[in-house]
């Protein structure tokens, strides 16, 4: 095996059309690797592998299954310092993320491969004496995973690891920008042994037609996506026509309120990590710092002094905390959002600007930076920036900060803190977002149920919602 090569059927393969393209580091410009181009062909033949493949594996005990997966977490963790040099490499996060993640990624297949051991099913009392009604769970079938480049580990096994779980084939196709940690936990999974076709990896530079193939083939039962929701709309469209499963983690907006009675410092390291981390580029980083009036001035000036501490660079390197953008599309969003910001009237507290000297010349970085006087009408507001800039927002009370956090159409992750517990419970109830980390910026763990409202999608990803999502139920009618 090497990069190049999708997984389908238990067989690394080039594809069909011996097409390639190449991976590239964001920090330096580096050429990485050369990995296959796989077109609609190439995907055929990788469902096709996971259908044939799906008695078997559905038939399989569910603890042998397990020990399976427990197997690949175990060799995740023992590579954990090989996978987070390739996924920093190919994603520029910081390496200390990099290995976080690893950790992360390796949690959500260890939960699952005993979760599945837990698909309980059901007897219900029947309306007359002669009936008995069963309730059973059995997995939906091949299932296609798409998943973005933010989380190039993590996000693949949120999906893979609960549908494998649940007795359900997977054919992945990764984001284009970072293929290289999926290829690597694939060499891991073959190693651990998952038989031909369980497992298929397709790497493509063409989303639309793989796409396509997933969602139109019909002997795929199931979309779960990760990504933009421009993207999972299109998903949703083409799987109606065959009433295909889907769920969908999108895009988010997330509000980050510190209300007058908050632990300041607390706030303050938690903001920073909130939106500092991975570059500011994951679904749920705080988008919208809403800070109370009473405390602005002192929050800002804490929040200005920790942000300038933060150093940028190669995430390779020891002791950077900010990479750079992964690519140039979202560097330039990321200058769109502040020039809009500062032409309506933001004030820049530090940063604000790209970096082009010396080590920053091949990759795309922007400073971490602080905007104050942010108001509604600006851009930065509405959608998410995905990158490593703080918009700061004061607000007067309780009501409208609740008003203006809910006022966006996404409703993935919210944060605040405050130390009334009243306060916490009335603030929790009324934020229309599917996680609320209250007095907490890392609500995301295997065991609990993460995904959005609105349009920041369906269906969850964790805990044991996680599973379900793959599985059909069933009713037994058994006259007797
Ligand atoms: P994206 O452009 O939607 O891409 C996500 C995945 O979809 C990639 O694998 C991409 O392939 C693929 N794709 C693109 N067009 C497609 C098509 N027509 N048919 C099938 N697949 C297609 O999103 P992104 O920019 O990579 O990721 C950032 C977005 O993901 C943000 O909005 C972020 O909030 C969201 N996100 C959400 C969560 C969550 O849990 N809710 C977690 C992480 C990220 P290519 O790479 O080849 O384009």
């Amino acid at each position: 095996m090497g990069c190049g090569q999708n997984y389908i059927g238990g067989r690394w393969v080039e594809a069909a059309s011996g097409r390639t393209f190449s991976v590239r580091n964001p920090a330096t410009g580096e050429l990485l690797g050369m990995v296959a181009d796989a077109g609609r062909e190439d995907v055929t033949r990788a469902v096709e592998a996971a259908h044939g493949a799906f008695p078997g594996w559905a038939a399989l005990a569910a603890p042998e299954r397990a020990k399976l997966l427990l197997r690949a977490a175990a060799l995740m963790l023992e590579r954990k310092e090989e996978l987070a040099r390739i996924l920093t490499s190919e994603q520029g996060k910081p390496l200390k993320e990099a290995q976080g993640e690893i950790e992360y990624a390796a949690g959500f297949v260890t939960w699952y491969a005993e979760e599945g051991k837990r698909v309980y099913g059901e007897t219900i009392p029947a309306s007359v004496a002669h009936k008995r009604l069963l309730v059973i769970k059995q997995p939906v079938g091949v299932v296609a995973a798409i998943t973005p480049w933010n989380f190039p580990a993590a996000m693949v096994t949120r999906k893979i690891a609960p549908a494998l779980a649940a007795g359900c084939p997977v054919v992945l196709k990764p984001a284009e920008q970072t293929p290289l940690t999926a290829f690597a936990l694939f060499q891991i999974f073959e190693e651990a042994g998952f038989p031909a076709g369980v497992v298929n990896l397709i790497t493509t530079r063409d989303p639309s037609e793989v796409g396509r193939e997933l969602v139109e083939n019909p002997l795929v039962r199931m979309i779960a996506f990760t990504g933009s929701t421009d993207v999972g709309k299109l998903l949703m469209r083409g799987a109606a026509a065959q009433v295909k499963r889907i769920s969908l983690e999108l895009g988010g907006n997330a509000p980050f309120i510190v209300f007058e009675d908050a632990d300041l410092d607390k706030a303050v390291a938690a903001a920073v990590s909130s939106k500092f981390r991975n570059m500011g580029q994951t679904c749920i980083c705080a988008n919208r710092i809403y800070v109370q009036e009473s405390i602005l001035e002192s929050f800002a000036t804490k929040f200005v002094e920790r942000v300038r501490q933060l150093k940028m660079g190669n995430g390779l390197e020891e002791g950077v905390h900010v990479g750079p953008l992964i690519d140039e599309g979202g560097f330039k969003k990321v200058c769109a959002h502040v020039e809009d910001a500062v032409a309506k009237g933001a004030r820049i507290l530090t940063g604000g600007a790209p970096r082009t000297d010396g080590p920053f010349a091949h990759g795309h970085f922007f400073e971490p930076t602080v905007l104050a006087d942010v108001r509604k009408g600006m851009q930065i507001l509405e959608e998410e920036t995905f990158g490593p800039v703080a918009p700061l927002v004061p607000f007067r009370d309780e009501a409208e900060v609740i008003r203006a956090a809910n006022d966006t159409r996404y409703g993935l992750a919210a944060y605040f803190y405050s130390q009334n517990v009243s306060r916490c419970i009335r603030v929790a109830e009324q934020l229309e977002y599917g996680v609320i980390g209250a007095n907490d910026a890392m609500p995301a763990v295997p065991q609990a149920p993460f995904g959005g409202l609105k349009e920041s999608g369906f269906g969850r990803e964790g805990g044991r919602e996680g599973i379900e999502e793959f599985l059909e139920v069933k009713l037994i009618s058994l006259g007797l």
